[in-house]
């Protein structure tokens, strides 16, 4: 009998990141540029040690409409890009594209053993999402429910997505450059500010505060709105989670009484090898599908 082979693909600004499902070892391509020609070759580069394969899911950031690309923060060349169609040209096998939050959403609830309603942020240059209700991934209308990054989350700064006061202007590191700079402050990354937080250096720990703050009242719309059992926070910036947690905590304990005793929350690091579990569990229901026609 023929063994069903997936593979799961996180496409991320700098890097493209693949491997055999489940439990594959991670190949990495870095991306030199952004354009759709080099980084569909990364995609193909990346698969390319995994032998043959029957499905290939991908995980992407940008907003979807079903299978196009219809804008992308992180690639901004990308308008209409009919990025499944590319992929299952160049690739030749069924592709089915997710944006990454929500597979980051998909894995980390398949992860967990598939029982319970999650809600997942991403936090690292940007703020991503995803959630699974009722036992289903929640993509919306389009494909792009749960970017969670633009809800509201207090005060005015502008944020890339046009809107003021959104949760990635103060919880992603892009905002995080732009406010410090505003003040005179310049940074280049985030790791410079967890490392001065570590150094007990007063403007990194006030910032951080703010931001975990920020991530309380907007966990605290969520555990209003969604009734979730577990907020999953991943991504790079979980490592400043000592200085995040307290006002996390504190808004998320505002929460309506039924949704604020209940709900868990969850840091786990890597939100690429979640992107990828869910990406290739999409691919596998997708060929489900097309089998059962
Ligand atoms: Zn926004």
């Amino acid at each position: 009998m023929h063994t069903i082979r997936i593979a799961g693909v996180d496409i991320g600004g700098s890097g493209v990141r693949a491997a055999l499902h489940p439990g594959g070892a991670v190949q990495t391509i870095p991306l030199e540029a952004r354009d759709v020609e080099t980084v569909l070759a990364a995609v193909q580069s990346a698969l390319a040690p995994l032998g043959e394969l029957d499905a290939v899911g991908v995980a992407l950031p940008g907003f979807l409409d079903g299978d196009v690309v219809r804008a992308s923060p992180n690639f901004p060349t990308w308008k209409q890009l009919p990025i499944r169609a590319l992929l299952e040209e160049r690739l030749g096998v069924p592709v089915s594209v997710e944006n990454d939050g929500t597979a980051a959403a998909a894995g980390a609830w398949s992860a967990r053993g598939c029982c319970e309603d999650l809600v997942l942020l991403t936090l690292g240059t940007g703020v991503g999402g995803g959630a699974v209700l009722d036992g289903k991934i929640w993509r919306g209308r389009t494909g792009s429910a749960g970017e969670f990054g633009h809800i509201y989350a207090g005060g005015e700064q502008l944020c890339g997505c046009g809107a003021r006061g959104c949760l990635e202007t103060w919880a992603g590191t892009a905002g995080w450059i732009r406010r410090l700079a505003a003040s005179g402050r310049h940074i280049d990354n985030g790791r410079q500010v967890i490392n001065a937080a570590i150094d007990q250096q007063a403007w990194a720990i006030d910032l951080l505060d703010d931001a975990g703050r920020a991530l309380g009242r907007a966990t605290r719309s969520l555990a209003n709105a969604l009734d979730p059992d577990v907020i999953v926070l991943s991504g790079g910036l979980v490592a400043a989670k000592s200085w995040l947690e307290p006002g996390l905590m504190d808004g998320l304990s505002r929460a309506a009484a039924p949704m604020a005793e209940r709900v868990k929350v969850e840091w786990k690091g890597r939100a690429e090898s979640l992107a990828i579990r869910g990406a290739a569990e999409s691919a596998a229901a997708l060929l489900r599908k097309r089998s059962a026609v």
